[in-house]
């Protein structure tokens, strides 16, 4: 699809008009207000100065978490916050959902501009800021989720965002598999609406891993839910040298395969699909063949564990119990040998090999599989890795050991001349675990579900609308 993007327009075209351009500010926010992981922030960099740059009036919009689901409210009562007839309405888990803290973190990145904030996102209040704005300013809405007619594509909310500017651009790729007003609603009412330049580079990336890959190509997918991979690994397999699969959603795989799992979770939905693909691509699809496993009462302790941490803020980089054992990919000359018997320091995880008796389940995978996917991984260095989803419940140390390798052997993959590429939301975050940085990766793609989406070979409202002409 041809899509016009910021360098369409002549740079005058942007002096002294206001742009209202989409972008995903969606990130973590503590309870100090201080932003975690900023790199969907980040990847606006580009398109915010291209346009501040040639004297546009640039105005952001963005949704943050979900309002609506967390702070437990109708929409009605959210919206009569936005009126102002709240009166003994409890605000403050509306509070925690404010963009607020992203403009300072933003102003923070770009030093040089004026970044201001609006603590709504359509009305008289927006409007009179807006008409305070000069050429270069930026100006930060507020979460537009805070509005029920941002999610339902509502047609009044849609035009009374569309009133607030002359262009609109989608840099946020991440949510363009959605049809939201400030997506596709208020998009259409545009006669100018452009992709901005980090949905350009998404679009790029994706697109010749969907249509036209690098030879050979490697896939790497894990996590737990294979509802959302399925239609990308559908459209992706015939293309595929080789798939590499871990995580939760290997156990489906493998007990479709005839393999004994034990407790480890099995989605029967897609157990028949899994199957056929088994057959059709017996070649292609690479299984682990042994595993790190505990029961689950152990995983659940552990689970909660890890959860009050967080909450605590005292997240750590507790070690794996298999850190110990040589790397597999600790220098491009010295992948060690397999282990074959390795106990665990903790009595309550082991690994095995092969199959998984009842009462325990796969957390992991193995010492011998993180050996075979890192090697494939990082020789594969003329051609293409994507990776999208963790080998294991990475959010645990002590079942971090598969997720770490292949972040690393992606590195390696890189350095070495492969294209990698990643999917976000976990990948990133594991990427981020593991200590490689975003710079050893060809492209860190900022959306998980659009991602995925995109693969299938969905549609995407957000893309689509930019072609349309109402
Ligand atoms: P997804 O959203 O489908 O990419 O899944 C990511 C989640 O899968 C993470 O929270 C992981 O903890 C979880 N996960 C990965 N491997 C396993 C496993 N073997 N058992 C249970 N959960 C897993």
């Amino acid at each position: 699809m041809l899509l016009r993007t910021l360098s369409n327009l002549d740079d005058l075209a942007y002096y002294g008009k206001t742009v209202l351009m989409r972008v995903d500010f969606n990130v973590t926010i503590g309870k100090d207000n201080e932003i975690g992981e900023d790199y969907r922030i980040r990847m606006t960099i580009p398109s915010i100065e291209y346009l501040t740059k040639r004297g546009a009036k640039l105005i952001l919009m963005s949704h943050l978490g979900r309002p609506k689901k967390i702070a437990e409210m109708e929409y009605k009562q959210i919206d009569r916050i936005q009126q102002n007839t709240t009166s003994g309405l409890d605000t403050s888990a509306i509070k925690q959902f404010s963009l607020l803290p992203v403009a300072k973190r933003l102003s923070e990145l770009i030093q040089m501009y004026n970044v201001s904030f609006i603590d709504d996102c359509i009305g008289p209040k927006v409007q009179k800021e807006i008409d305070k704005m000069d050429r270069g300013d930026i100006l930060l809405l507020e979460n537009l989720r805070f509005h029920s007619g941002e999610e339902l594509n509502d047609y009044n909310f849609s035009k009374e965002l569309a009133s607030l500017a002359d262009i609109y651009v989608n840099d946020a790729f991440s949510v363009s598999h959605r049809k939201h007003a400030s997506i596709y609603g208020a998009a259409r009412l545009f006669d100018k609406k452009l992709a901005g330049l980090n949905l350009k580079k998404e679009l790029e990336y994706l697109s010749m891993v969907k249509d036209d890959p690098v030879k050979p190509f490697i896939l790497v997918v894990g996590g737990s839910k294979i509802k959302d991979k399925i239609g990308a690994l559908e459209n992706l397999l015939p293309k595929i040298d080789k798939l590499l699969v871990g995580g939760a959603m290997a156990y489906t795989f493998l007990n479709a395969n005839g393999v004994r799992t034990g407790d480890s979770p099995i989605d029967y939905d897609h157990f028949q699909w899994i199957k056929n693909a088994l057959s059709k691509y017996p070649d292609k699809i690479v299984l682990p063949i042994d595993h790190i496993v505990t029961s689950q009462s152990f995983l659940k302790l552990k689970q909660e564990e890890s959860n009050e941490k967080k909450e605590e803020g005292k997240e750590g980089n507790e070690n794996s119990t298999f850190d110990s054992l040589p790397s597999p990919v600790s220098s491009p000359s010295s992948v060690s040998s397999p282990s074959s018997s390795v106990s665990s320091p903790s009595s309550s995880v082991s690994l095995k090999k092969g199959a998984i008796e009842d009462g325990l389940l796969g957390v992991d995978i193995g010492i011998e599989t993180v050996q075979q996917y890192s090697s494939m991984i990082s020789q594969n260095s003329n051609g293409l890795v994507v990776w999208i989803g963790p080998m294991g419940v990475f959010e645990i140390g002590l079942f971090r050991n598969g997720t770490n390798n292949i972040a690393k052997s992606m590195a390696l993959a890189f350095w070495r001349g492969s294209k990698t590429i990643i999917g976000g939301g976990d990948t990133l975050d594991a990427l981020k675990k593991a200590q490689v940085s975003e710079l050893e990766v060809t492209h860190v793609s900022t959306g998980g579900g659009a991602t995925l989406k995109f693969l299938a070979g969905d549609e995407m409202p957000g893309i689509e609308v930019l072609n349309k002409i109402h």
